[in-house]
């Protein structure tokens, strides 16, 4: 199943962020802890080393990811040159508040009001960014919810004495892989018109009996050995008493249900790739070139046009 999902809206606002890299010091990255690889937007990631800008990458809802998989993903990260990696979640205020110290260490030269630490925040959409802004910023700035795409511009925000927060709308990128579009929809981050809902829970289901099946029995009761993603669904229906007309398991409730289990934690605590899955995309093909964003001139050196006072 090949997924697009790339609203008109996000173009112009992926244009924007890109020229905001320019005169940002740290790049705030709100990554989903549950799929760290397929929440990455492969194209800022590129512009980000292209450009040399420190990354600190926050790995939120870690309340719902595997533990053990989040220590693989956090040690993974923090080997990277420039990277410092972080699980929380965006709904405690006390993991949240320690955000500005970890962008401190990243860039300790810019530490005054004339230099002031310039931050900007991307997450690809329902990452939990608006939660996370809301809460650092001890107000109601951003509207949270549980759709997709709500915020749709760019704001800048003071964070205290010399320290500024750009923010930016949710972003995808062109071109979604099939078992990062499939991994996208089952967290929620694609649109629910993008994908077919039974294909989704199918692939999720198959992954959760290889690497998580006993969450799955928890769940459900006893899973026959020969169970596939699919047959899975028909086990779930029948356990669910999901039935349409004519008696035969109604497999979109059901696969609906499923992926709402997921979603909400209630099938326990899941992360559906591991570090080596990126290291695989990374041998496999570059992540994809955007000519028109290509190297940026230094943070310090980029020439004016806001009303930063250090510029
Ligand atoms: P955005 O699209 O990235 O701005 O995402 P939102 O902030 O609107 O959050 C999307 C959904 O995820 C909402 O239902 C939030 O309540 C939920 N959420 C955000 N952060 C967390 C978290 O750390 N843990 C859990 N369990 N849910 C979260």
């Amino acid at each position: 199943m090949a997924i697009e999902w790339y609203p008109g809206h996000m173009v112009a606002a992926r244009k924007e962020a890109a020229l905001a890299m320019r005169k940002t010091d740290v790049v705030i990255e709100v990554l989903d802890a549950r799929v760290p690889r397929s929440s990455k937007n492969p194209v800022f990631e590129q512009l980000r080393k292209l450009n040399q800008r420190a990354a600190l990458k926050i790995l939120n809802k870690s309340d719902m990811a595997d533990p053990e998989r989040t220590r693989l993903w956090l040690a993974h990260y923090n080997a990277q040159p420039g990277v410092k990696a972080v699980a929380l979640s965006a709904k405690k205020p006390n993991e949240v508040k320690r955000i500005p110290e970890y962008a401190k260490a990243l860039a300790p030269h810019r530490n005054s009001a004339l230099k002031p630490l310039r931050m900007m925040i991307l997450g690809i959409p329902n990452v939990g960014k608006s939660t996370l802004m809301n809460t650092l910023l001890r107000r109601s700035v951003t509207k949270v919810g549980d759709e997709p795409a709500v915020t749709k511009m760019q704001h800048r925000h003071e964070l205290g004495t010399g320290m500024w927060l750009t923010d930016t709308p949710g972003m995808m990128w062109p071109g979604i892989g099939e078992d990062i579009g499939l991994k996208l929809a089952a967290t929620h981050s694609i649109g629910k018109n993008a994908y077919d809902v039974a294909e989704v829970a199918t692939a999720l289901g198959a992954y959760l009996l290889v690497h998580y099946r006993a969450c799955l029995e928890q769940r459900f009761g006893e899973i026959p050995a020969d169970c596939t993603g699919y047959t899975l669904l028909g086990v779930v229906a029948s356990r669910r008493g999901f039935v349409a007309r004519g008696g035969v398991p109604d497999l979109e409730r059901t696969a609906r249900s499923f992926l709402g289990e997921f979603r909400d934690g209630s099938l326990g605590r899941i992360t559906l790739e591991t570090p080596e899955d990126e290291d695989e995309d990374d041998a496999a093909a570059p992540p994809p070139a955007e000519s028109a964003d290509a190297a940026l001139p230094d943070a310090s050196e980029a020439p004016d046009g806001d009303e930063h006072p250090d510029e």
